[in-house]
């Protein structure tokens, strides 16, 4: 069986990421030792469950969630292999089940407090939570159940990015 090493690289990224670059992987190349092409974190983490890899930290064991922060992946404690994984385990009757309780305009935030209500606790710790989130609002918004509300709506002044960190979504089904 051939190897699969996924490498992550930040590509000119801020100093600070905010979750939703974060978990589209808008500022990270990923590249493998196989030389699939990997345009970004879900083709990566695809890729990675493949390969029998942690789908969150993409077998490398460890999560970086900017340039400057690193820790270990609690999803699979730093072993970077593939427990089990969030896509085997979130359904979509799960997603639509946990859309159905959401708030009529919602941030991350309220996602998060949701799932960490109602997924079983051994699913995994923060990371996995907030995977799950990420994939779920994706979702939600490609099935066009959900749209983002609030895109920084000023131009930055020198020195000062726009700020995505407090995203917010409206439900409009
Ligand atoms: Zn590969
Ligand atoms: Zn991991």
């Amino acid at each position: 069986m051939a190897e699969h090493v996924i490498t992550i690289e930040w590509v000119n990224a801020p100093d600070e990421v905010s979750f939703h670059d974060y978990a589209g992987g808008t500022y990270n190349s990923f590249t493998c030792t196989c030389d699939l092409p990997l345009p970004d974190r879900d083709a990566a983490a695809r890729h990675a469950a493949e390969s029998g890899q942690c789908p969150v930290c993409l077998g490398t064991g460890q999560i970086s969630i900017n340039p400057r922060e690193t820790s270990g992946c609690g999803t699979c404690d730093g072993s970077g292999k593939k427990a089990v994984t969030v896509r085997a385990r979130v359904t979509e009757e799960f997603v639509q089940e946990m859309a159905a309780l959401l708030p009529d305009e919602f941030g991350l935030g309220d996602v998060v407090a949701l799932l960490q209500e109602h997924m079983p606790a051994q699913n995994g710790g923060v990371e996995t939570v907030l995977s799950v989130a990420a994939g779920m609002i994706r979702y939600l918004e490609v099935r066009g159940q959900i749209v983002l509300c609030s895109a920084p709506d000023f131009v930055p002044a020198d020195g000062v990015g726009p700020s995505y960190d407090d995203p917010r979504w409206i439900r409009i089904s």
